[in-house]
């Protein structure tokens, strides 16, 4: 099948009489016949048992997500940011470390810097533009990944996944790339050397700004008995001594995420959750074609605009990043644009302020058009100064473009630039 046709019909076929759309199995558990039928399940869990770590609808919805990456399984968790910290501590334990592209989500910076570091792992962030021989120096004998964002949230930087694949496995560890932004649609990581795809689900995936959700996807593509990872071979003695690679091979990272700590963790969606996000994705290929030809427009118009300084979004020619976006992302580079008003804080303030078809929110990748002002909201904490050293302009504005007619978004700009010259 091809990807539109996964986007509706990967993760459930229904059998003769059974309802068409997949339902929402709202049971926190499962009835079985026999006391010795549930005792094989706690040696071996191959059917659902309990809706802390298994679900028939949020299992579709996992489904469908590998399949659009190219994955071998998935494993859906209650929010992106549960996703990238699982996706981590199924492969550190404390004293390893792990090495992060800088340009990273700021949520993702916080969680790897602070919190792990709480936990006993490190993080060692690197400038994704460096040489690889400047890299190479950031692994350590207890690295046991990397980390990286296909396109950035807020930064739009385009992740080689390419260099950063070879890289990490000339070190014996596996790549994670953070693909929420690009989704499958416009990127499929697996295919360029990743082994381990993470997502927020609550952006393009979701679409609709309903719930918060998160996915890790395994592209099976790893070799866990290389020594550096023990714990996916040696018998888990939580689990009646089952060895991960030798019980189920290619699924070993996401069986192992699974059986150990969303056992442990319980960062398990609703079935509600996974329906709607269900809904979210049939629609997917559709919505992010239109997200990347009016956010394209969008950015042209705002290029010309006597009231802009700049404008970063990697589907423009003139972009640093354009050559990288045509390999990575051919179709588009998905529907973020950042710029700056000339005037700084104030003028953006009062041009964001004068929108009235734009909401401000404190989101991004919704249906609907937003915008946030970064300098007042996400990094508020930063005077002016601090604000440039993090590569943000106290004027630059984060622009989500919605599904809206193109024109009427670009009125909404007109309106906000107006204000600006009273
Ligand atoms: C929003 C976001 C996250 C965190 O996801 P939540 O669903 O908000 O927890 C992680 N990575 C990226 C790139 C994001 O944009």
């Amino acid at each position: 099948m091809k990807r539109e046709t996964q986007c509706l019909h990967a993760g459930y076929t229904p059998k003769n009489g059974e309802p068409r759309v997949m339902p929402i199995v709202q049971s926190t558990t499962y009835c079985f016949d026999s006391t010795e039928h549930i005792a094989q399940l706690f040696d071996m869990p191959t059917e659902y048992m309990y809706s802390r770590f298994a679900n028939p609808t949020v299992d579709a919805v996992e489904k469908k997500i590998a399949a659009l990456e190219g994955g071998v399984g998935a494993m859906a968790t209650s929010s992106g940011q549960a996703a990238s910290l699982l996706s981590i501590l199924n492969l550190c334990n404390a004293g390893d470390s792990f090495i992060a592209a800088s340009t990273i989500y700021g949520g993702s910076v916080n969680l790897f810097a602070v919190t792990l570091k709480k936990l006993g792992i490190e993080c060692i962030f690197v400038d994704a533009e460096a040489s690889e021989e400047e890299l190479q120096k950031a692994f350590k004998e207890n690295t046991k990944a990397v980390f990286g964002e296909t396109l950035a949230n807020p930064a739009l930087t385009v992740f080689d996944i390419e260099k950063f694949a070879n890289l990490a496995h000339k070190n014996g560890v596996p790549l994670i790339v953070d693909n929420t932004f690009a989704t499958p649609m416009l990127c499929r990581p697996i295919e360029w050397g990743a082994d381990i795809v993470v997502h927020s689900t609550s952006k393009y995936m979701d679409g609709h700004a309903l719930q918060v959700g998160g996915i890790i996807v395994d592209g099976g593509t790893f070799d866990w008995t290389n020594g550096k990872f023990p714990e996916f071979v040696e018998p888990d003695e939580s689990y009646h001594g089952v060895s991960y690679t030798r019980d189920f091979g290619k699924m070993a990272y996401i069986i192992k995420a699974r059986m150990q700590l969303m056992r442990d963790f319980g960062c398990y969606p609703a079935a509600h959750s996974a329906f709607l996000l269900n809904l979210g994705l049939e629609t997917l290929p559709v919505r992010m074609k239109q997200y990347c030809e009016n956010a394209l427009t969008v950015a042209e118009y705002l290029e010309k605009s006597p009231f802009v300084k700049s404008v970063n979004y990697p589907g423009l020619s003139d972009n640093p990043f354009h050559e990288r976006a045509k390999k990575y992302l051919p179709d588009g580079t998905s529907g973020v644009i950042s710029f700056s008003i000339k005037g700084g804080r104030e003028a953006a303030v009062k041009f964001m302020d004068n929108l009235t078809l734009a909401s401000n929110v404190v989101h991004v990748a919704d249906i609907r058009t937003c915008v946030l002002h970064p300098a007042s909201a996400t990094h508020r904490q930063l005077t002016d100064e601090q604000l440039v050293a993090a590569g943000i302009d106290a004027g630059m504005i984060r622009l989500s473009v919605g599904l809206e007619n193109v024109e009427d978004i670009l009125a909404d700009l007109d309106r906000g630039f107006a204000a600006l010259e009273k």
